[in-house]
């Protein structure tokens, strides 16, 4: 699993680093960035998640 943000989209709410820390972080212009790459399988459900929960849709997840 590959898990991808558009910085475009970003809007910085920081709720993806909130729910699964093990795959995204904030970068110091405060967009969220990926930091396992490929996902872990121990963080596969929590990364989904972040996707399904992001407000603006930022995050696409490749299986
Ligand atoms: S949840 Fe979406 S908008 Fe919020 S920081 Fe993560 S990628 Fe950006």
């Amino acid at each position: 699993m590959k898990a991808k943000v558009d910085r475009e989209a970003c809007i910085g709410c920081e709720l993806c680093t909130t729910i699964c820390p093990e795959v995204f972080e904030m970068d110091d212009e405060n967009i969220a960035i990926v930091i396992a790459d490929p996902v872990p399988s121990a963080a596969h459900d929590t990364a989904q998640e972040a996707k399904e929960n992001c407000p603006t849709e930022a995050i696409s997840i490749e299986e």
